[in-house]
């Protein structure tokens, strides 16, 4: 049960003064600020299952789910009491802790294509550390990723990316022309554009890093082939593949996208989900890339918190969760699919004609016609005032969207068909506004 708490528009309009005087920005990460729907994201004080509160009091139905990471549903006592008991006997130590080894088994047993694996705190660090073996694996400098993919903030990564990254390669934005010099940026499903490079520049791609399924650029599917293409691309030209699953990897299956689209790629990044809200990723791939790792090999890799007892105990518990329930993924899935279909009708009913994406737990729609987008130059014809509004109907209403077309709907297991039903009715008021 949540408490009930409630604020005043005065107490709130002197929080975001408060916020954005001690904040950079008022956030600790921008998206949150809600540039692109013109308000930011209520400061939500707690959470139970599928709902949030904010400090005015207001519940919402939430599908932000902090960006992916929300698999079991707020408050979760299962992880909440298991990282209680953990941190009771020590926050961090420093050292390998037994239970650090028994999660890399279990994400070893669960990834096809993990013989080893690293365990780190955030997405970013995974990315970051997979581009970095390959290139000391290939003895090349470059590396090919796609418009509208997101694979953490590190300086390579940050520019022509997705979600609500802003950057471009540029001195104005931090980043350095070396930087950028050695970063190959491809349309998302353009396996022509891809073999171009390849063919351009044999011999000097390291790696191709990839979102098998990309929640970056709203929901953006792979076209048949493409991963494929970049599987066997990859191989033949001697280039590391990395599949960046952080929003995938524990989210759509027990052995992520990989094993459902059945590709095994050479590394593979995994995050959000895997902590059950807390901070922990982890990389992992073939044995032999894997070893090239310091202290076995020369490519140093590492960080103070990595394998924290603490998130180490609630991946666990998280995992324990899924593992009690066969029918875990089945849910989700008819329950995605309940939003999915139960939005379609609305669009059809409307005559609005935006094509409703969904996979697995994430369900996604754009205001822009014809089929669903299969690149970032697609989802950028999509209405963004539009969306802003259709986001502040929703909020009314009692439904937490994010707060950037670009960005998903994700479900947890805590959501009923009744949290489903009474969305679709505040979304069919919503549109229904819109559209007059
Ligand atoms: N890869 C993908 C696919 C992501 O969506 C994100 C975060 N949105 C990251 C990497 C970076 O993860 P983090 O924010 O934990 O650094």
């Amino acid at each position: 049960m949540m408490k009930q708490t409630s604020t005043g528009p005065a107490e709130q309009a002197d929080f975001w003064r408060r916020a954005s005087r001690a904040l950079a920005g008022g956030v600790d990460s921008p998206v949150r600020a809600g540039r692109a729907v013109g308000e930011p994201t209520p400061p939500i004080e707690q959470g139970s299952g599928a709902r949030v509160r904010d400090a005015g009091g207001h519940e919402y139905i939430d599908y932000l789910c902090a960006y992916g990471p929300v698999l079991l549903g707020h408050g979760d006592a299962r992880i909440s009491e298991r990282v209680s008991e953990t941190l009771a006997k020590g926050a961090v130590f420093g050292a390998t802790h037994p239970e650090e080894v028994r999660l890399a088994e279990r994400l070893i047993s669960r990834f096809p294509s993990m013989e080893r694996v690293r365990l780190v705190n955030t997405g970013t660090e995974a990315c970051m550390a997979a581009v970095r073996l390959a290139r000391a694996v290939t003895r090349r400098e470059k590396f090919i990723r796609f418009d509208g993919c997101y694979h953490g903030h590190s300086d390579e990564m940050i520019f022509s990316a997705g979600a609500s990254s802003q950057s471009s390669p540029t001195l104005g934005s931090g980043i350095s022309a070396g930087a950028s010099h050695d970063v190959l940026v491809l349309p998302y499903n353009d396996i022509f554009a891809v073999d171009r490079a390849m063919r351009a520049h044999r011999h000097e791609i390291a790696a191709i890093i990839v979102e098998p399924v990309c929640g970056n650029m709203g929901l953006c599917l792979p076209v048949a082939g493409f991963l494929e293409g970049l599987r066997d691309l990859s191989r033949s030209f001697g280039s590391v593949l990395v599949f960046d699953e952080v929003i995938t990897g524990i989210r759509v299956a027990p052995g992520g996208a990989q094993a459902v689209l059945n590709i095994r790629p050479d590394l593979t990044c995994v995050g959000k989900a895997l902590g059950g809200g807390l901070p922990i990723a982890a990389f992992g791939g073939r044995g032999d890339i894997m070893a090239k790792l310091a202290p076995e090999g020369p490519v140093f890799q590492g960080g103070t918190f990595s394998g924290n007892p603490a998130c180490v105990a609630a991946a666990h518990a998280l995992l324990d969760a899924i593992e009690a329930d066969p029918a875990f993924y089945e849910r989700l899935e008819r329950a995605a699919e309940r939003l999915a279909d139960g939005l379609r009708q609305i669009m059809t009913r409307l005559g609005l004609g935006c094509p409703v994406v969904q996979y697995s737990s994430m369900v996604d729609f754009m205001f822009r016609k014809g089929p669903p987008h299969q690149n970032m130059p697609q989802a950028r014809q999509a209405d963004s005032a539009t969306y802003a509004r259709y986001y502040r109907a929703m909020l009314q209403r009692g439904v937490l969207l994010p707060p950037s077309p670009l960005e998903l709907m994700f479900l947890t297991a805590a959501h009923t068909d009744a949290d489903i039903d009474t969305t679709l009715k505040a979304a069919a008021e919503s549109l229904r506004l819109l559209a007059a």
